[in-house]
């Protein structure tokens, strides 16, 4: 049989979610039941298995671990599958999908999050065409006979994503994500139109798994007054090895004598800190104002365009490793699964 054959992970999440027909409440279904709760998957002429990762959890519990357990499910079953769909809470699809990018590395085949805003026994649900378009991606081929997505991906309310660039924009909208520093991967309506200048392509011959991920690390959002007592907890190396700073516009932040000693303090000791935008959209530029120039001064690392999501996994990945610190802070400038776009020249 040449019918793609899609492995249909399912982690949890609304989409998997029916109301208990005696009180009401939301509770998980069957998963063995995917079928009766959407039929329209019996049309498709594709293998589809599923596969149930143990009890299912709201997103908000996701952690290292469990990306780790679904990296691994991916990669032992990589050889036996054309596509991979992964189901999976909203809340922190998009920190799943950027952890799967660094530990997935040598994808050349989709790995697809999806999950819905409404549960998928509900009548208005947008699991059903979420979990059907994001099951059709998974198994697309070009006229070569590759898949045509060959990286993590998300797909949410008739769009796909890049992972590692995908945020989760609202609570309540169908339109729940959206990628403000990368271009969609591929919009769905009556075909599914691929934006092919987009799509990842890795220069890896093969798979790679990493999953040794370090969660000692902070992520301090800064604001005008911020007190800097609070956050100096933060900057002591034996409590954690890198820090995510989201700062304001092109990577500015206020000038404060005390918050510039930490910081070089904590880099002076082996810490790592990673420069990122509040805005939703453009790039730190270190030097680009004077309130910026301290930091590149420091050593602070620009993080350039990267999501928030992307930012603080990278960090986990990268202090994972076994690389030299100098070997980290050059992995955390460089694009390593589209995460980043190159530094823009400018005059
Ligand atoms: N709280 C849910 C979750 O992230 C929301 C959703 O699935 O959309 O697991």
């Amino acid at each position: 049989m040449n019918n793609p054959k899609v492995l249909i992970i399912y982690t949890g999440g609304t989409i998997g979610m029916i109301n208990d027909s005696e009180t009401g409440a939301l509770k998980p279904f069957d998963f063995e039941h995917l079928y009766q709760s959407v039929p329209e998957l019996k049309q498709f002429d594709y293998q589809l298995e599923a596969y149930s990762m143990g009890d299912p959890i709201d997103s908000s519990d996701m952690n290292p671990t469990n990306w780790a357990e679904i990296a691994k499910t991916v990669f032992d079953n990589y050889v036996n599958y054309d596509g991979f769909v992964i189901l999976h809470g909203s809340d922190t699809m998009a920190y799943t999908a950027s952890a799967l990018s660094f530990m997935l590395q040598g994808l050349k085949k989709p790995v697809i999050l999806t999950g819905s805003q409404l549960p998928i026994g509900q009548i208005r649900t947008d699991g059903k065409e979420n979990i059907i378009t994001a099951i059709e991606i998974a198994g697309l081929k070009d006229y070569r006979g590759e898949a045509i997505v060959q990286e993590v991906a998300l797909y949410f309310e008739y769009s796909l994503y890049r992972g590692n660039r995908a945020q989760k924009i609202s609570a309540e909208n169908f339109e729940a994500f959206s990628s403000s520093n990368y271009p969609n991967l591929a919009e769905a309506g009556v075909h599914i139109d691929f934006n092919e200048n987009a799509l990842f392509r890795t220069q890896k011959n093969d798979l790679e798994i990493n999953t040794n991920f370090l969660t000692d690390i902070g992520l301090i959002k800064l604001f005008p007054g911020m007190p800097i007592n609070t956050i100096s907890s933060f900057f002591n190396p034996s409590e954690t090895k890198g820090i995510v700073i989201e700062t304001f516009g092109a990577g500015n932040s206020f000038s404060n004598v005390k918050f510039e000693n930490l910081i070089r303090n904590y880099i002076e000791n082996g810490g790592i800190v990673l420069n990122i935008t509040q805005c939703v959209t453009g790039e730190v530029a270190h030097g680009k104002y004077q309130t910026s120039e301290q930091f590149a001064k420091m050593g602070v690392i620009s993080g350039g365009d990267m999501t928030t999501e992307a930012a603080i996994t990278k960090m986990m990945y990268v202090l994972g490793s076994n690389l030299s610190l100098e070997e980290k802070k050059n992995k955390l400038m460089t694009n390593i699964c589209g995460e980043r776009s190159p530094a823009r020249i400018r005059s």
